[in-house]
């Protein structure tokens, strides 16, 4: 049995994984789980789960949270708040995972407080990485814990690397679905609206990933979170367009051969395995039926529209604090745009 915390629980990656945890409760139990605000969603999951801690982003969630929930019987979570919170959590609750599901930069601290206490990391938050990969490593190796990725490509990458050794290996191919413009014109683009973008053809998930997959600064993301993440050069990360997304990354070894992983396009497999590593939960995806797909393609990513993939490597190359100002520059950007602030081009 694993003692998890889920972060972000409401989020779309925090809803599948409490849904991965009902579905193994001989293996997994939920001791803790954190959201933003306090919802619905989030009573529901209190209710069903009930969690030992919950913890909410401020003080005034928390206070909603606890009047919301104080008429409920049988309910013993004890409400939180804040980074207070999370280190109380921490120290007092015996963790094996924490699955840091939290969106977008705020989920930085979580990374670096569980790993600092020596707690294994099962890694959703790509920011967290981005931001501060350096970092976030050093701890990791001091306290011996590890980061095993969520994301579905280095999730992927994570699992072909188990087929042979670093000296052997050549490259790693990260595949890009490609979102919803990766075959519109060049000069389409300032017709782009805030519905269009958030309507992905392959991946339901949050809004803001979803507009980092149209723009595709999700991948220029990916590359560095897989840099970091597997400590291989920029210039040996490939990325292609695979439409189909039946292929979710290769890895390429130095005797030319290519290892692929291959599943559905359901979150709910990277989270399964990050939670049952290094065993599997059966299962736990639908099988891919090969004859029904019939063919896989991958093209090339045209950098000329989708520029944010050699800003993500020159930001690499530079290194130091740039992958942070990336990260940060593209977050902001992309809150403008989902509150029509600027057009998709960028135009305000
Ligand atoms: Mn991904």
């Amino acid at each position: 049995m694993k003692n998890i915390f889920i972060a972000g629980s409401t989020g779309s990656v925090g809803k599948s994984a409490v849904e991965v945890a009902l579905l193994y409760p001989e293996k997994l139990s939920v001791k803790a789980i954190a959201a933003g605000h306090f919802t619905e969603e989030l009573k529901r999951q209190i209710i069903k789960l009930n969690p030992s801690y919950c913890i909410l982003s401020l003080k005034t969630e928390m206070d909603n949270a606890k009047s919301e929930t104080s008429g409920l019987t049988g309910i013993k979570t004890k409400f939180l708040c804040g980074e207070d919170g999370f280190s109380e959590l921490i120290s007092n609750e015996n963790l094996d995972i924490i699955l840091n599901a939290i969106s977008g930069s705020s989920g930085l601290m979580l990374s670096y407080l569980g790993l600092k206490a020596g707690k294994n990391l099962a890694l959703a938050n790509k920011e967290s990485i981005v931001m501060a990969g350096d970092i976030l490593n050093r701890v990791a190796k001091f306290n011996k814990a590890d980061i095993i990725p969520v994301d579905s490509e280095h999730s992927a990458l994570f699992q072909c690397l188990n087929c042979g050794n670093k000296p052997d290996l050549k490259k790693l191919i990260l595949t890009a679905s490609g979102g919803p413009f990766y075959d519109l014109q060049n000069g389409a683009f300032t017709g782009v609206t805030r519905d269009m973008a958030l309507n992905h053809p392959k991946w339901k998930m949050g809004k803001k990933i979803t507009i980092d997959s149209s723009t595709l600064a999700n991948k220029g993301l990916e590359i560095i979170e897989a840099h970091y993440l597997f400590d291989v050069d920029e210039k040996d990360i490939e990325v292609l367009i695979h439409p189909q997304a039946v292929v979710h990354s290769m890895v390429e070894f130095m005797d030319g051969s290519v290892i692929a992983q291959m599943a559905q396009a359901d979150i709910k497999g990277p989270i399964g395995y990050a939670l049952s590593y290094p065993d599997r939960f059966h299962g736990l995806m639908e099988p891919l039926n090969f004859a029904q797909i019939g063919r896989l393609e991958f093209l090339e990513p045209d950098t000329q529209k989708f520029p944010f993939l050699n800003l993500a490597r020159e930001a690499l190359r530079v290194g130091r604090s740039m992958p942070a100002v990336f990260c940060e520059a593209n977050e902001f950007f992309v809150k403008a745009f989902l509150e029509n602030k600027i057009s998709f081009t960028g135009a305000g």
